[in-house]
């Protein structure tokens, strides 16, 4: 048996006919850039997340720039966010020019510690990016409450966890600002490059508008200074189609999630997903922990033949990929070394990047194989 990740493959085989005729239609129409299409996903994304205004652009990673420039974030500004996410979270807030001010996650959801935020607020302090990480949103009642008192903007980064809820709203409809990721791997994916931003703000809407668009009020007449921040047409066309069957898909991925925690309970010395009672996460992936990840292990293959190898190595050589999201946490990495963080600075964040594992995750998983993944562990 082969196991594949995230198995986009079977995804396109199952909407093939649809997603290829849009992307003909487009071709046919060659309405590359801001195409009808562009318009009709955006509105598309505002019935799905509820969220008045969305903005639709190049990446999760511009969509996180634009937020931020259309919130005047600036140099000499503090943006506090958490160290265990994936790079673009904190290297967009290093990029204006702003100081990325880094809190300890909490040990059950790996999401942003609010109780730890307080003490690290300053006069400097404009913003908290919280991460729905793996697709869970973070502790939002706690964070908005530090966030109004201190006058604080919220921006979710929402690229792990478009469709996930906290009180039953959509994270994309929570913040200041909320932005998503449509890179392939995501749970909802185009096929290349692609994001949104969302918010409720009709200033900041039109704003992060003219932003995706060179900071353009009409046409040639510029004024912010933006960035080419476009969705493609032919991208927005490949989503119209694929959040027709979101909310089947992201049922399916419940219920694969579902199968592991029941398979996976019995094992001891591994630590399993722990979703708040006030959340749905729609399982961007399903990470476990397990204690001395790169420690080598006696394993045997056919022929009883002794093997020295890592639990991934291991896994690997019966067919089933995984994934560490991260194997370091941001406030370690070379390029925010003038930071001044040190080892130990940010334990928990830290415990986990050296022991968290990723296993393959997507909706079409069956039941054997997940049996077959969790009896190789
Ligand atoms: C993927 C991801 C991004 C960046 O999204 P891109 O579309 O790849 O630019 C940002 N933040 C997090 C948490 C992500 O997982």
């Amino acid at each position: 048996m082969t196991i594949d990740f995230a198995n986009l493959q079977h995804q396109h085989n199952l909407y093939k006919d649809e997603i290829e005729e849009a992307i003909l239609k487009v071709a046919r129409n060659c309405n590359f850039i801001m195409g009808e299409e562009v318009q009709e996903l955006e509105e598309n994304l505002q019935n799905f997340t509820k969220a008045k205004y969305a903005i639709s652009c190049s990446s999760g990673t511009d969509a996180l720039l634009l937020a931020m420039m259309a919130l005047d974030i600036k140099p000499g500004d503090e943006v506090i966010t958490t160290p265990f996410t994936f790079i673009a979270t904190a290297e967009t807030i290093a990029f204006l020019g702003a100081t990325p001010v880094f809190i300890d996650i909490d040990e059950k959801t790996y999401n942003i510690n609010p109780a730890l935020i307080e003490d690290k607020i300053t006069p400097k302090t404009k913003a908290i990016i919280p991460v729905s990480l793996y697709g869970q949103p973070a502790d939002m009642d706690q964070i908005q409450t530090i966030a109004n008192k201190y006058n604080l903007k919220v921006i979710i980064d929402g690229a792990q966890s478009f469709g996930s809820t906290f009180n039953g709203i959509t994270d994309s409809n929570l913040g200041d600002i909320s932005t998503t990721s449509f890179f392939p791997a995501k749970p909802l994916g185009c096929y290349g490059d692609g994001g949104a931003c969302f918010t409720n703000d009709e200033n900041l809407a039109t704003k992060m508008k003219s932003l995706r668009l060179h900071g353009q009020s009409k046409r040639y007449h510029h004024q912010y200074i933006g960035i080419g921040g476009r969705l493609d047409t032919l991208q927005a066309a490949v989503l119209n189609v694929k959040l027709k069957y979101y909310e089947k898909d992201l049922t399916l991925r419940q219920k694969v999630a579902r199968k592991y925690t029941e398979v996976l309970k019995s094992k001891i010395n591994l630590v399993l997903p722990i979703i708040d009672k006030r959340a749905t996460s729609v399982w961007a992936q399903y990470s476990i922990r397990v204690k001395n990840r790169e420690e080598l292990r006696q394993t045997f293959d056919k022929n009883q033949k002794a093997n020295l190898m890592s639990i991934q190595d291991y896994l690997k050589s019966k067919g089933i990929p995984t994934a560490v999201h991260y194997p370091m946490p941001l406030h370690l990495q070379e390029c925010f070394s003038y930071l001044g963080y040190k080892k130990g600075d940010l334990p928990i964040s830290e415990i986990i990047s050296q022991e968290i594992m990723s296993l393959p995750m997507n909706s079409y998983l069956n039941d054997e194989q997940i049996e077959f993944i969790v009896g190789n562990l």
